[in-house]
């Protein structure tokens, strides 16, 4: 029951595109581009970091963003926003989740980024206000920043009861991107799972009954490396909510796993395990069957799509992340669900089916798992000693035409470079392969894998 999650998203990117004029730009890869400072995407802000810093190429067409919507493929697992240790051991951070994000690059500032948010969770999303808190900035003395009374203000004509709005201060509401960037003061809106009484004593504590959903973030500040705020060049709106969370909200679950972007995944998970049923415990459960579930069910997530953005499972930075992502699924799959050699890559399906349907709904966003072909055939001969030749013809046989020239880049580029380990990995080939129209079932595609080695070998 409950609105979809596809329908979920779209209602989003529809309310921001067609009723207030915003730009739909797509998501980045999870992988940044040129940008040192993060190892992986953390937010929906990381691709315009260039705009908030009055630094964007005057010729680029981001030069010309002033309000933009977007959901954001965004990964946490390492840096500033490290949320790892979270995964599995309660319901609602992932190191892989969907943020559904709008933005003013100089355009409407804080009252206005307020009353559409408002309007979109209580009107159009039909959420009851009186399920919702408010958070916003108390000040912080010691770095010379004043309380946000404005924001109060706002929310006050808004019509949210003095009693639901709630100060809080630089960790909680002041957002920064990371060590160094952009950065300021921000509004958070929070969720009562449960209802019927007063929770406010409840926001912010880390429970699974009130969680934070959305944030409005207003970028002021670059933070320098030498930790002093610099004034921005414009003030601008950055706003981010979490998909994973909305859909609980709207489809009355207070887990996110017990939503339709994860029920599929840990129904697959269970077939191939030789344990009971996912039945959602938490706590006392800690590091057995249902947390077990848990991470196999986000780690495979976040190892489909990184691996699809290009960001390979490795010994150093995002790609050391990656593999102690891989390692902790791997380990939980067989040893607490018990499930045979092969199952993370059997899930690959289950994880593209589950995002790929999201993403057809919402044109502008189907780069999801957009393979090219070049890389599809370098990966199959590279990871799996395919010949090329006969890479050519399985792929053409399946309406795949291979893009030659792509695939010789891709050549003299793995020459240079001395060859990667051997490292193999199923999980990585199916992906693509699934990605690229290739059905998982074919007969000559059996893997296996070794996992003292981290190998995996068709
Ligand atoms: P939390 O306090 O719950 O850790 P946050 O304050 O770190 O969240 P923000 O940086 O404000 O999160 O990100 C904006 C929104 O993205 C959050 O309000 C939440 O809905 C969502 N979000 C953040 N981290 C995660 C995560 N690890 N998994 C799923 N959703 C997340
Ligand atoms: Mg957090
Ligand atoms: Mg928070
Ligand atoms: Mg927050």
């Amino acid at each position: 029951p409950g609105l979809p999650a596809a329908r979920v998203r779209s209602t989003f990117l529809d309310f921001f595109r067609e009723k207030h004029g915003h730009l739909l730009v797509p998501s980045s890869p999870v992988r940044p581009r040129g940008d040192p400072s993060l190892l992986f995407v953390n937010a929906g802000m990381n691709q315009f970091k260039p705009i908030f810093l009055g630094r964007a190429d005057p010729r680029s067409e981001m030069a010309s963003y002033r309000r933009v919507v977007n959901s954001q493929k965004c990964v946490r697992a390492g840096g500033k926003h490290n949320d790892l240790e979270d995964v599995g051991r309660d319901v609602y951070h992932h190191t892989f989740f969907e943020m559904l994000g709008n933005w003013s690059f100089g355009d409407y500032f804080k009252e206005e980024a307020c009353s559409m948010a408002w309007s979109l969770l209580t009107e159009h999303y039909g959420i009851p206000a009186d399920r919702l808190y408010v958070s916003y900035f108390s000040g912080d003395a010691e770095s010379g920043l004043t309380a946000d009374e404005e924001t109060r203000q706002i929310w006050l004509d808004i019509g949210v009861p003095p009693k639901r709005l709630l100060p809080f201060g630089l960790k909680e509401n002041f957002w920064e991107m990371g060590d160094t960037g952009p950065c300021g003061p921000c509004t958070e809106i929070h969720y009562d799972h449960v209802g019927g009484r007063d929770a406010s004593s409840l926001v912010n504590t880390d429970g699974p009954d009130v969680v934070e959903i959305w944030n409005l973030v207003f970028m002021q500040y670059n933070r320098d490396v030498d930790r002093s705020l610099l004034l921005l060049p414009q003030f601008s709106v950055d706003t981010g909510m979490g998909l994973e969370r909305l859909v609980s909200v709207l489809q009355g679950k207070q887990s996110n796993y017990d939503t339709d972007l994860f029920t599929p995944l840990l129904h697959a998970i269970h077939q191939r395990s030789g344990v009971g049923p996912y039945s959602g415990r938490t706590g006392a459960d800690l590091g057995k069957v249902d947390t077990a579930y848990r991470v196999v069910a986000d780690h495979i997530r976040t190892l489909s799509v990184c691996i699809a953005d290009g960001v390979h499972p490795g010994m150093s930075g995002a790609e050391l992340v990656l593999r102690r992502i891989l390692r902790r699924a791997v380990r939980f799959c067989v040893e607490v669900l018990q499930a045979p050699r092969g199952t993370l890559a059997n899930l690959v399906p289950t994880v593209t089916n589950i995002l790929v349907n999201i993403s057809l709904n919402d044109s502008g966003l189907n780069e999801y798992f957009v393979r090219t072909s070049g890389s599809v055939a370098w990966s199959l001969h590279r990871d799996l000693g395919f010949p090329l030749d006969l890479v050519d013809l399985m792929l053409e046989e399946r309406g795949v035409r291979v893009d030659h020239q792509e695939l010789d880049r891709l050549m003299a580029e793995n020459q240079k470079v001395s060859v990667r380990s051997q490292v193999t990995l199923d999980v990585v080939s199916l992906a693509e392969l699934h990605g690229a129209g290739v059905p998982h079932t074919d007969d000559s595609l059996k893997y296996r894998y070794t996992l003292d080695q981290d190998r995996y070998v068709f």
